[in-house]
């Protein structure tokens, strides 16, 4: 059976596709470049898709710095140096306005199309930043979007939105990839990394990382500007 993975190229939604190939589906990936000034991470998704032996790996342009509205699509700065503290406290500018409605929604499409019965998608909900689209409520409601909005459901045939990763740490995260050989040289997680793609080392996203593998016991085999 056919589930298409939202892979970004990023350490979970790698996990989670290999959660999705452990399970036996057959995978239809789909990357969406948003205009992140993180964009080596497609490059990365496309290497991705190659070792897990993706069926398809579709690549869409939908470029959300038009609207702006977060330093990840280049405005304003992405914070450096917090502390797990401050990372609990409100929602960063590194959130993307409606992104994985977005993107949720895309996946819908491309699973209408490939006949897929589940999506995955590596939301998580413990080590975020407090992202409202990472939330179960959230999920589930999506669900019902997936239920109403489309043909395939109305014909009988549901689709079931799958979030593995959701109530686990970043560090049960890294230990579930190790457990199914993820590569984790080959994912990218920093939000601000130089011209050649070396992670910053010090946003949230490469804190966090780092975090885990410290707690996972496993040294991260991606190379750092600095720490
Ligand atoms: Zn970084």
């Amino acid at each position: 059976m056919n589930a298409v993975v939202l892979a970004s190229g990023g350490l979970d939604s790698t996990v989670a596709a290999a959660i999705a190939k452990e399970e036996g589906w057959a995978l239809f990936l789909v990357t969406v470049g948003y205009g992140q000034r993180h964009h080596v991470e497609i490059a990365c998704a496309k290497k991705i898709a190659a070792w897990i032996g993706a069926k398809e790996h579709k690549i869409l342009h939908l470029d959300l710095s038009v609207f702006g509205g977060s330093a990840l699509v280049g405005q304003g700065t992405v914070p450096k140096h917090r502390s797990e503290k401050d990372r609990k406290q409100g929602i960063p500018n590194t959130y993307v306005p409606a992104r994985n409605t977005i993107f949720l929604s895309l996946a819908l499409a491309y699973a209408e199309v490939s006949k897929a019965k589940s999506i995955f998608i590596g939301a998580n909900v413990l080590d975020y930043s407090g992202y409202p689209d990472c939330r179960p409520e959230f999920l589930q409601a999506f669900q019902q979007v997936a239920r109403l909005g489309t043909k395939m459901s109305v014909e009988g045939s549901s689709v079931e939105i799958k979030a593995p990763l959701l109530q686990l740490s970043k560090a049960q995260i890294i230990q579930r990839g190790i457990e199914l050989g993820v590569p984790f040289e080959l994912t990218h997680s920093c939000y601000d990394p130089n011209e050649e793609g070396v992670a910053c080392g010090q946003c949230d996203s490469c804190l966090i990382r780092l975090e885990g593998f410290r707690q996972a016991g496993k040294k991260d085999p991606v190379s750092y500007q600095v720490g």
